[in-house]
């Protein structure tokens, strides 16, 4: 149904393959960047599901240099899986923040490959200016350049009990700032947080009013040492079940434009250090269940979408 698969959504490593012609595979770096909202800056603690590895992720040691880490990881890509291109991935804690002189070098690192077609980097929208987005900007001519934004959710009530530091008013003009730019945004948003169905609706119908151009869906979920760890034996949390989440992301992509593309929906490789729900780890058994809710509703990303309002 998209480019040329069976999915009923538009499933990013798709897009990447149509668009590059073989298989792109993301190598995930590690630069040893912290987190305003885990170091004090912003607000104490962080957000209360983030563990030690900078949310949902441990990347490569960040004791090699980036430059290895994607020699490395481009090299044990190619023997294991024959990958010919890559995408260099940052993707624990905040991926901006530092010096704008600093990120350059950082950044031009990760793309000193000849193999490297991209670049993706994570961040919170209250960690970056003008300078960040301008440097960020300058690679879209040679590189297919992602900023990927935290958000979670549209709604403040629930940015403020997952203490995320920053508000909905704040992700909206750093998209802003970025989309000017001309840099593709993805959002990441979380399911599970205390919200009703409409409120999760809400926050699709919003993204794709601002037509974002990727989206990253996480089921909530309690590692250990975390807040939400502790919220979750006190029993102050229940989490969805499976069935649940698979139903509510069919929902949800189906109030998205058919262009935004879907950059993950299940599965974050926690198993170690994963508490509840225990279902989350079995990312591919949730893939086949959101396939086969599409096709038992003969339903599709985009189906509910409006393009205009009338
Ligand atoms: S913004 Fe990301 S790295 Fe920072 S506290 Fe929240 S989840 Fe952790």
């Amino acid at each position: 149904m998209f480019n040329n698969t069976d999915k009923h959504y538009n499933q990013f490593s798709a897009v990447l393959k149509n668009k590059f012609g073989v298989k792109v595979y993301k190598i995930t770096l590690d630069a040893g960047f912290s987190c305003p909202n885990r170091d004090g800056t912003v607000s104490n603690g962080g957000c209360i599901f983030c563990d030690d590895g900078g949310s949902f992720s441990k990347a490569h040691s960040n004791l090699l240099s980036v430059d290895e880490q994607v020699k490395i990881g481009a090299k044990t890509l190619s023997e294991r899986f024959g990958a010919e291109k890559f995408m260099s991935y940052f993707q624990a804690f905040s991926n901006t923040y530092k010096p704008v002189n600093e990120l350059e070098k950082i950044y031009n690192s990760a793309l000193n490959h000849p193999d490297v077609v991209g670049i993706s980097i994570g961040t919170r929208p209250d960690c970056i200016d003008d300078d960040k987005i301008k440097l960020i900007s300058s690679f879209k001519d040679d590189y297919y350049t992602w900023l990927e934004y935290g958000l979670q959710s549209v709604h403040d009530k629930t940015l403020k009990k997952i203490n995320r530091g920053h508000d909905f008013e704040c992700f909206l003009k750093a998209y802003e700032k970025t989309k000017e730019a001309g840099i593709n945004v993805c959002v990441h948003v979380i399911f599970g947080l205390w919200e009703n169905h409409d409120e999760i609706m809400q926050t699709a119908q919003t993204l794709a009013k601002l037509g974002v151009d990727g989206v990253k869906i996480h089921m909530l979920c309690a590692l250990e040492n975390t807040k939400l760890a502790e919220m979750y034996s006190a029993g102050e949390i229940d989490f969805m079940s499976e069935d649940e989440y698979v139903q509510t992301v069919c929902d949800f992509l189906e109030y998205l434009p058919p262009d935004t593309t879907i950059h993950r929906l299940a599965g974050n490789g926690h198993r170690k250090i994963l508490i509840a729900p225990r279902w989350i780890g079995k990312k591919f058994e949730v893939l086949n269940k959101i396939d086969n809710e599409f096709i038992k509703r003969n339903s599709y990303q985009g189906i509910k979408f409006v393009y205009k309002d009338t």
